[in-house]
């Protein structure tokens, strides 16, 4: 039975938990946050079986707000270092002026103007269906978005703010410029709402769930962002156009060959597959915005750049290696790490 009107399922059961541990974690170094371990009186919200189900539009709630920490995170270490940047004399010259560097936080900008684009796309879906007045393809692209968008920008803010703080040399690692905190935080986004491999695992419920109309909303959303041909003098956004074609072939290719296979197969995958939909649907998009705005040559170069900076599809390694995320592989994992 329902114990609230919607969306007030915790603040309802709240005077029955009882806090019974606080925690230190890594960012409570600050004093930021704490964990709290709570003591609950359990019962049913739900029919059984169905207990996700009905809370699962939180669920998409917390999951695009770790998201929006996760870009947010990274867009202000960025922004620092930036202004660094203009600053800092190395070697007789200043930061900005060296192609190294520069190559560096050019690299990361690409990495967070894909992640951005995928929340804002998500956020949109959002409201979509908070209003009602999404369509089937709409539900669909949002229930098998939200968890690739948390699973590609948690990971993502971790290794770009691990990458910013160097960029800042030494002061990255000294507490008093208030910048390790940023990497403490980041660390946070990649295990709550779901680890990497959980939520790739959801990634695959969504899709058998579906009967795979889950994937086939994604794909498809994907050939119609591409679906404007460059002219044939843009050769650096027809080879984006090209890759993002053969991205979507492998990873439906993919898809196929999954069927015949075992558990332990799309198990061993559940990661690389994710990645490579969250990769492939983030070039689609970057590419529909360059595409949109053909003047605009910043665009076109981020769209060129993230088919260029990223292996799309990562699971193409196993369309002609019988081997890979077989039983045998699994064994040998096994064997490399324990004996
Ligand atoms: C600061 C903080 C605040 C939190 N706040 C809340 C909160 O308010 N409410 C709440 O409910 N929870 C909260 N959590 C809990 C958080 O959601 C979980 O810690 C997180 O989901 C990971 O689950 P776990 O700790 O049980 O790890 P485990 O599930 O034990 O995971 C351990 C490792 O195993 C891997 N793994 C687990 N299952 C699989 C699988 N099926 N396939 C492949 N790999 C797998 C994981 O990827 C991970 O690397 C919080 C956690 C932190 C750190």
């Amino acid at each position: 039975f329902q114990v609230s009107e919607e969306g007030r399922g915790i603040s309802s059961i709240s005077p029955m938990l009882t806090v019974t541990r606080i925690h230190n974690s890594i960012s409570a170094v600050s004093n930021i946050r704490r964990f709290v371990f709570f003591r609950v009186f359990l019962f049913q919200v739900s029919e059984e079986g169905r207990g996700i189900a009905s809370i699962s539009p939180m669920l998409t709630v917390t999951r695009i707000h770790n998201s929006i920490m996760a870009v947010s995170n990274t867009r202000r270490l960025l922004n620092w270092s930036k202004d660094f940047a203009r600053k800092r004399v190395a070697f007789g010259h200043k930061l900005i002026h060296n192609p190294l560097h520069v190559q560096t936080l050019a690299r990361i900008q690409v990495e967070l103007e894909g992640g951005f684009y995928m929340l804002m796309k998500v956020a949109h879906l959002f409201g979509l269906e908070e209003n009602q007045v999404a369509t089937d393809h709409e539900l669909m692209l949002l229930r098998i978005l939200t968890p690739l968008l948390k699973m590609y920008t948690g990971k993502q803010s971790v290794a770009a703010s691990s990458e910013l703080l160097e960029s800042f040399g030494g002061h990255g690692y000294l507490e008093d410029t208030g910048l390790p905190q940023y990497l403490r935080d980041a660390q946070v986004l990649s295990i709550w709402e779901g680890t990497t491999n959980v939520l790739s695992m959801d990634v695959l419920r969504s899709i058998t769930k579906t009967n795979g109309e889950v994937l086939r909303a994604l794909l498809a959303d994907c050939m119609s962002n591409i679906a404007s041909v460059p002219s044939s003098s843009d050769h650096g956004l027809s080879a984006t156009r090209q890759s993002i074609v053969q991205a979507i072939n492998d990873i439906s290719s993919f898809a196929k060959l999954s069927t015949t296979k075992d558990e332990t197969f799309m198990m061993a995958a559940a990661r690389d597959f994710s990645y490579s939909l969250a990769r492939t649907y983030i070039a689609s998009l970057l590419y529909g915005n360059a595409s949109r705005c053909p003047d605009d040559g910043r665009s076109t170069e981020v769209a060129i750049r993230w088919t260029l900076l990223n292996d799309l599809a990562p699971i193409n390694k196993a369309l002609d290696n019988e081997r890979i995320y077989s039983k045998t592989d699994f064994k040998n994992d096994h064997a490399i790490i324990y004996s």
